[in-house]
């Protein structure tokens, strides 16, 4: 998962895509960057860390002059932490630069990377993201467009992608329209973002989604639709308004807001907790959910949890003892609202159950009487390959355990989770073009190989290395 933002036709280009990479600061914490295109000259800044902690000041924008710019939140789904992974990425395609920004995950591909290395490509990153580029100068074509569609035709798996060319400015998403993409104007200037909280930071209308499947080219004459890619069921990620998007934004043609506590209200009509006195969130990302949740049940709504917002979301930090400190610093309880009481507590999902193992205890040692764990999605019993960390079954906790298990090991009263069906019925489009994988075990494409997130990793060690000269 990332965010990504593109800006065409702006003299303020880099200045607006760094607040665009502000507004999606939640979709990726490990790394951000913003590529400019100023006539033929390409600007890079890009770094690890926070949106705050790459451009800490003015100066980091000043360098980065030009019309064009596209900017990447990076949250690593292929290729390790490392700098070099860190996008926009940037290349030269006979002699032109091209930069890339990729929000979701390519599957399938080691075979691929394989065949692209015996025909002599040296790849500078380990991610999924420069299969793309690779694939792309060796495409025929008259334009970067074309070569960029005849690319995308080999690819599998989920992409919303934004490609800076001195052509113009690339758009694709996958015919699955797995990840959310947003298309929208600030006067004359075109902005596109992965999530429409982006656009309304800039002040930017939204006009319309990138379609599933949809090439399409911003120039000088505006924007068209260059290519189609075969057409598929939409599979968009059901798990984007459950957790992953914010709900100010609009995905898929709904309102995060308005689905996620139509989503708490299902789960409080499928898992009520009548002996309850408060319904709590776990802030902020099941704030919404709660309260209808609390709405639907009549259970009075309490704020007991303060999160620190200093410190990032635990779920998206990669390693696993950095992640058990942050769920300590980032949740303090309020003992005042919690002593005594019987306490309903929402969450959107439990992923590998480090986050509310350590919140049970904290509301235990305020006073809780009994825990009663609510969930708004299904147990998460099998990997993401499509844009979320959570690869491997080893590290989800509902995988090989039954919900008693999970309930004995986070040390709750009770434990339930919103089915499936419960789930898809709440959403506006029909279940069938959802993505629900991580729940279900139904992928809706073959997976042929491995495509666990070191995968490149462990062939990279054996390949040529050019270091990327603008690093
Ligand atoms: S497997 Fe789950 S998280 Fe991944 S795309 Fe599908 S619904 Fe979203």
């Amino acid at each position: 998962m990332c965010g990504i933002i593109g800006i065409y036709g702006n003299p303020e280009a880099a200045t607006l895509a760094y607040l665009g990479l502000y507004a999606q600061q939640h979709r990726g914490q490990e790394g951000a960057g913003i590529v400019t295109l100023d006539g033929a000259t390409v600007h890079r800044h890009m770094g690890q860390g926070l949106v705050s902690d790459v451009y800490p000041d003015q100066s980091a924008l000043n360098g980065l002059e030009g019309n064009v710019a596209i900017g990447h939140t990076r949250y690593s789904t292929t290729g390790g932490i490392d700098r070099k992974n860190v996008g926009p990425l940037l290349f030269n395609v006979e002699d032109q630069p091209v930069s890339i920004a990729h929000n979701g995950n390519l599957v399938n591909l080691a075979a691929k990377r394989r065949e692209l290395q015996k025909q002599g490509a040296i790849f500078q990153t380990t991610t999924d993201t420069e299969i793309i580029i690779h694939l792309m100068a060796r495409a025929k074509g008259a334009r970067l467009v074309d070569r960029v569609a005849t690319a995308l035709e080999q690819v599998e798996g989920a992409f919303s992608l934004l490609i800076l060319t001195p052509e113009g400015l690339i758009a694709a998403r996958d015919p699955y329209g797995w990840r959310p993409f947003a298309i929208g104007k600030l006067k004359d200037t075109w902005v596109l973002a992965s999530e429409t909280c982006a656009l309304d930071l800039i002040g930017a209308q939204e006009l319309r989604d990138v379609q599933p499947g949809e090439v399409l080219l911003i120039d000088d004459q505006g924007l068209q639709t260059v290519h189609q890619l075969p057409q598929r069921t939409a599979k968009h990620c059901v798990f984007e308004y459950v957790y992953f998007s914010r709900p100010d934004s609009r995905i898929f043609g709904s309102n995060v807001d308005k689905l996620r506590r139509k989503i708490g209200k299902t789960l409080a009509d499928e898992a009520p907790a009548p002996t309850a006195d408060i319904v709590i969130s776990v802030p902020d990302s099941s704030n919404t959910a709660t309260l209808g949740y609390a709405d639907r049940s009549g259970i009075r709504h309490e704020i007991g949890l303060i999160r620190n917002h200093y410190v990032g979301r635990s779920f998206i930090r990669p390693e696993q003892k950095l992640r058990d400190l942050t769920v300590k610093l980032k949740f303090s309880t309020v003992k005042g609202v919690l002593e005594g009481k019987e306490v309903v507590i929402v969450d959107d999902s439990i992923v590998r159950g480090t986050t509310m193992r350590t919140l049970a205890r904290l509301l235990r040692q305020a006073g809780v009487k009994k825990v009663h764990v609510r969930i708004t999605s299904p147990p998460i019993r099998f990997p993401c390959h499509f844009g979320l960390d959570f690869p491997t079954d080893k590290e989800l906790v509902a995988a090989h355990r039954t919900k008693e298990e999970v309930q004995a090991y986070l040390g709750v009263d009770s434990l339930e989770y919103l089915s499936l069906e419960g789930l898809l019925a709440s959403m506006d489009l029909p279940g069938d073009q959802f993505c629900s994988a991580c729940f279900s075990g139904k992928y809706p494409i073959a997976l042929e190989e491995s495509n666990s997130k070191d995968r490149f990793e462990m062939e990279f060690q054996d390949s040529e290395v050019i270091p990327d000269p603008a690093l």
